[in-house]
């Protein structure tokens, strides 16, 4: 079980900007910004190499969760991300989107 399970299931805490039957969005613990935060599935999917045809709106979904989240926070800046495999820097298995940016 990865780390971004326990949290979904509420066993590790998180602070959290949004949350659905289908993902949640929390804030990164390592930010590596001004604004860092991960939108995660619910569902546990290892890569993005591994989404079937069946998670396609769900990819759908986390894309407009993330553009919901940044406009809330009031983001006048920022960049979204999939790392894939550990090759490319994905240290959980269980995909998540990386949303960065500033205020100005
Ligand atoms: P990745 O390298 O794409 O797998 O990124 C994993 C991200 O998860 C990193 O940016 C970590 O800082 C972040 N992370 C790891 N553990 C936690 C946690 N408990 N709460 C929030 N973010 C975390």
């Amino acid at each position: 079980m990865t780390i971004f399970k326990k949290i979904i299931d509420g066993e590790i805490p998180a602070e959290k900007y949004y949350e659905d039957d289908l993902c949640i969005a929390i804030k990164d613990i390592n930010p590596q910004d001004e604004v860092h935060f991960l939108v995660i599935p619910k569902k546990e999917i290892k890569t993005i190499f591994d989404m079937s045809e069946d998670d396609e709106k769900l990819v759908g979904h986390l894309h407009f969760v993330w553009a919901k989240v940044a406009k809330d926070l009031g983001l006048e800046w920022c960049k979204m991300n999939f790392n894939v495999w550990e090759k490319w820097g994905q240290e959980v298995m269980h995909i998540h989107l990386h949303v960065l940016g500033n205020f100005k």
